[in-house]
C-alpha cells in the first residue's frame, strides 16, 4: 500500500517546481540519470571504507561507482586527491577541519554578514563552536573583497587556516592573490566554491584547485547534482582527509547519493554544460540590467556570477523578509538575505538574493529573464497589492508549464 500522505506531498512540490519560478541561487534542477541514481537501489547498500578496503562484503559494485565518482571529479578540477562521501557541504567543510585543525584553533573565514557561510564560524554552528574564528568582510563602498585588508587581518590574527568562498558573493574571488596571502601568513588554505562550483567547471571561474590545499563543495548548486558533498586536496593530505571523513565524521557512505555524484560529474565534463554555464551569465546579467532601469540598486554593481544581491531597502525602502513574501504569491521564489553593513536583522534583512542556475536549466534565457526582472519589479511596487501579485502569479504560471523540468526523461 503507497503512502498516500507523503506522495500526495511529494507530487504537491513537483507542481509548485514546475509552477514557480525559481530563484534561488543555491537551488537547480538535476537531469533524469541524477534521479535514477539518486533513486536506485544502490540505497539499500552499506559501504563503510573506501574502494578495494571495506569493512562489509558485496561492495564490487558499489567499489566501480565509487572510483568513478572520484576519477571524474579530479578530471574535472585537475585535483590530486579526492573524497565524494561527505554527506553535504556542511559536513565536507567539517572534514577538512578535523584534518588540519585542533579545537580552538584560529580560523579566518569570510564574515557571515559579507556573504560567508554558517559552516565559516557562526556561534551556533560547529564551526563556531569548536574553533576560533575571525573574520573578513569587504570594503565599504566597493562592496568587494579588498584583499589588502584581508592580508593585513591575516597578518595579524595568524590563523592556522584561512576559508575562501561565499553563499552570497556575486563577484570573482582572486584565488591566486590569496594564496599569496596564505603563504605570506604560513597558513592552510581551503576554498569553499560550492556556489561557484558549476561556473568553475566550466572555466568561467578562476579554479581555486590548483592555489588551495583544499577545496570543498556541494554538488548539487551551480554544478546540478545530487543533494550532497565532496572534498578535493593535495595527495600529501590524502590519507589523513579520507581518515577524517570515515572513520572520523560519518559512518556508511551513501552509495546511491555517490552515484547520482559520479553522474552529476560526466554531465558537467561534457561540452553542453559550458553552454549552459555560460547562460547562467548571460541571464544575470540580463537580470540586471532589468532591476537597475527598473530602479533597484545591486550590492557590489551587479554580478560577474550566477546570483544577484538586490538592497531592496535603499531602493524601495523595503525589507528582504516582505519582498520574499510578496515574490511568493506572484509565483516567484527567492530569498531573503542580508546585504553588507546591513542595519535590519538576519530574519528580516535589507535584501534579497536572486539566481539564475535553475531557470537556466529549464531553458529561460536572456527574454524570459527581463520578463522576470520586469514581474519582480511590479511586484516589488504593488507589494501590497494582492490583486496584482495574484495576476503576476497567474503570467507565471503560463510562461512556466511552457519549460518543463525533468531533462532526459
Ligand atoms: N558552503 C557554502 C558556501 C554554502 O553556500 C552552503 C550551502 O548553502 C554550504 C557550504 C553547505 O551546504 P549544505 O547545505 O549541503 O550543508
Amino acid at each position: 500500500m503507497k503512502d498516500k500522505e507523503i506522495f500526495d506531498a511529494i507530487q504537491k512540490e513537483a507542481d509548485r517546481q514546475l509552477y514557480n519560478i525559481e530563484l534561488i541561487a543555491s537551488e537547480n534542477y538535476v537531469s533524469q540519470d541524477v534521479l535514477d541514481a539518486a533513486g536506485s537501489v544502490l540505497t539499500n547498500k552499506y559501504a563503510e571504507g573506501y574502494p578495494g578496503k571495506r569493512y562489509y562484503g558485496g561492495c564490487e559494485y558499489v567499489d566501480v561507482v565509487e572510483d568513478l565518482a572520484r576519477e571524474r571529479l579530479k578530471k574535472l578540477y585537475g585535483a590530486e586527491h579526492a573524497n565524494v562521501q561527505p554527506h553535504s557541504g556542511s559536513q565536507a567543510n567539517m572534514a577538512v577541519y578535523l584534518t588540519v585543525l585542533q579545537p580552538g584553533d584560529k580560523v579566518l573565514g569570510m564574515d557571515l554578514a559579507a556573504g560567508g557561510h554558517l559552516t565559516h564560524g557562526h556561534p551556533l554552528n560547529f564551526s563556531g563552536l569548536l574553533y576560533n574564528f575571525v573574520s573578513y568582510g569587504v570594503d565599504k563602498e566597493t562592496e568587494e573583497i579588498d584583499y589588502d585588508q584581508l592580508r593585513e587581518i591575516a597578518l595579524a590574527e595568524k590563523p592556522k587556516l584561512l576559508v575562501a568562498g561565499a553563499s552570497a558573493y556575486s563577484k570573482i574571488i582572486d584565488f591566486a592573490r590569496i594564496k599569496e596571502i596564505c603563504d605570506e601568513v604560513g597558513c592552510y588554505f581551503m576554498v569553499d566554491m560550492a556556489h561557484i562550483a558549476g561556473l568553475v567547471a566550466a572555466g568561467l571561474h578562476p579554479n581555486p584547485v590548483p592555489y588551495a590545499d583544499f577545496v570543498t563543495t556541494t554538488t548539487h548548486k551551480t554544478l546540478r547534482g545530487p543533494r550532497g558533498g565532496v572534498v578535493m586536496c593535495k595527495e600529501k593530505f590524502a590519507k589523513d582527509l579520507d581518515r577524517s571523513v570515515f572513520p572520523g565524521m560519518q559512518g556508511g557512505p551513501l552509495m546511491h547519493v555517490i552515484a547520482a555524484k559520479a553522474v552529476c560529474f560526466y554531465e558537467a565534463l561534457q561540452p553542453e554544460f559550458k553552454t549552459y554555464q555560460e547562460q547562467v551569465i548571460k541571464n544575470i546579467k540580463a537580470l540586471a540590467a532589468v532591476l537597475t532601469e527598473e530602479g533597484f540598486r545591486l550590492v557590489a554593481g551587479g554580478s560577474d556570477n550566477h546570483l544577484l544581491l538586490v538592497d531592496v531597502k535603499k531602493s524601495f525602502g523595503l525589507t528582504g523578509k516582505a519582498c520574499e513574501k510578496a515574490l511568493d504569491k506572484a509565483g516567484i521564489t527567492c530569498n531573503k538575505n542580508a546585504i553588507p553593513f546591513d542595519e535590519e536583522k538576519p530574519f528580516t534583512t535589507s535584501g534579497i538574493r536572486l539566481g539564475t542556475p535553475a531557470m537556466t536549466t529549464r531553458g529561460f534565457k536572456e527574454k524570459e529573464f527581463e520578463q522576470v526582472g520586469r514581474w519582480i519589479a511590479r511586484a516589488l511596487k504593488n507589494i501590497d497589492d494582492e490583486a496584482e501579485l495574484a495576476k503576476i502569479k497567474e503570467e507565471v504560471r503560463a510562461l512556466t508549464v511552457n519549460y518543463p523540468i525533468v531533462r532526459g526523461a
